[in-house]
């Protein structure tokens, strides 16, 4: 039996948001013991249990109320957020803080010879990405009949392989896109990590801890200023 009076929080097992979230848990005073094919880590100092996940699998985890916080990036907590609305699912939470790491842009990126003037010139194409729900709200908000293709993994050697005409992915320094004879030509979102709480009350030990770590966290995030 899981321990239900103990702070869960999900985070990114291994990726670009696990660095952050460990960092700064750890700046606030929470010790952890981490063996490292675990999928649970108990704080050795304080009632928290961390659970070690794919990203992909933390908004739907705080929304379906299965753990108490998560440390996430807007993109992917948007995405889901369209996807379970769309499916009527539950889509809530509590944006508790933006955090000062997983900064990045959902940019949609053209190969060098395509002849880019305006967004308009996607009507007609298809468009690779992993954020299919994201990339349609924003051809609809700009009246543009495209198509997204869904491919979780390899999206920017999409246009190459003869699968779509361009590709919307993160980006934070562009690197990748050259080297894939790609140029970005319009943002989408803007994104950084954020922690979120599950909505609906949490029991008053775990929501006076929540409130204990939240000053703290804004402290640390202060003194890097
Ligand atoms: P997982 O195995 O957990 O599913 P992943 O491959 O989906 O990992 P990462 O590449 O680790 O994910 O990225 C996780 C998050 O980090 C992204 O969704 C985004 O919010 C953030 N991020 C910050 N910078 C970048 C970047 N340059 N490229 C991709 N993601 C970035
Ligand atoms: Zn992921």
């Amino acid at each position: 039996m899981t321990d239900t009076t103990r702070l869960r929080i999900a985070v990114q097992k291994s990726g670009r948001l696990c660095d952050g979230s460990m960092e700064l848990l750890k700046a606030i005073g929470v010790k952890l013991s981490i063996r490292d094919r675990l999928l649970i880590a108990h704080s050795t100092n304080l009632p928290i249990d961390l659970l070690r996940v794919r990203d992909d699998d933390i908004p739907g985890l705080v929304m379906d109320g299965v753990v108490d916080l998560g440390f996430i990036g807007e993109n992917e907590l948007e995405e889901k957020m369209l996807e379970r609305q769309a499916t009527n699912r539950n889509a809530s939470y509590k944006e508790l803080t933006k955090l000062d790491f997983g900064g990045c842009r959902l940019s949609i990126a053209v190969p060098n010879e395509f002849n880019y003037q305006s967004v308009q010139d996607f009507n007609g194409k298809s468009i690779a990405t992993t954020y299919p729900y994201l990339l349609e709200r924003y051809f609809k908000q700009n009246n543009v009949d495209a198509s997204a293709v869904m491919l979780n993994g390899s999206v920017e050697v999409a246009p190459r392989a003869g699968l779509a005409d361009a590709i919307c992915d993160l980006v934070s320094t562009g690197a990748t896109l050259e080297a894939n004879g790609l140029r970005e030509v319009q943002e989408i979102f803007r994104s950084t990590a954020v922690l979120i709480q599950r909505s609906g009350e949490l029991p008053a030990a775990k929501q006076a801890l929540v409130d204990k770590l939240m000053p703290r966290i804004a402290g640390v995030m202060q003194a890097k200023e």
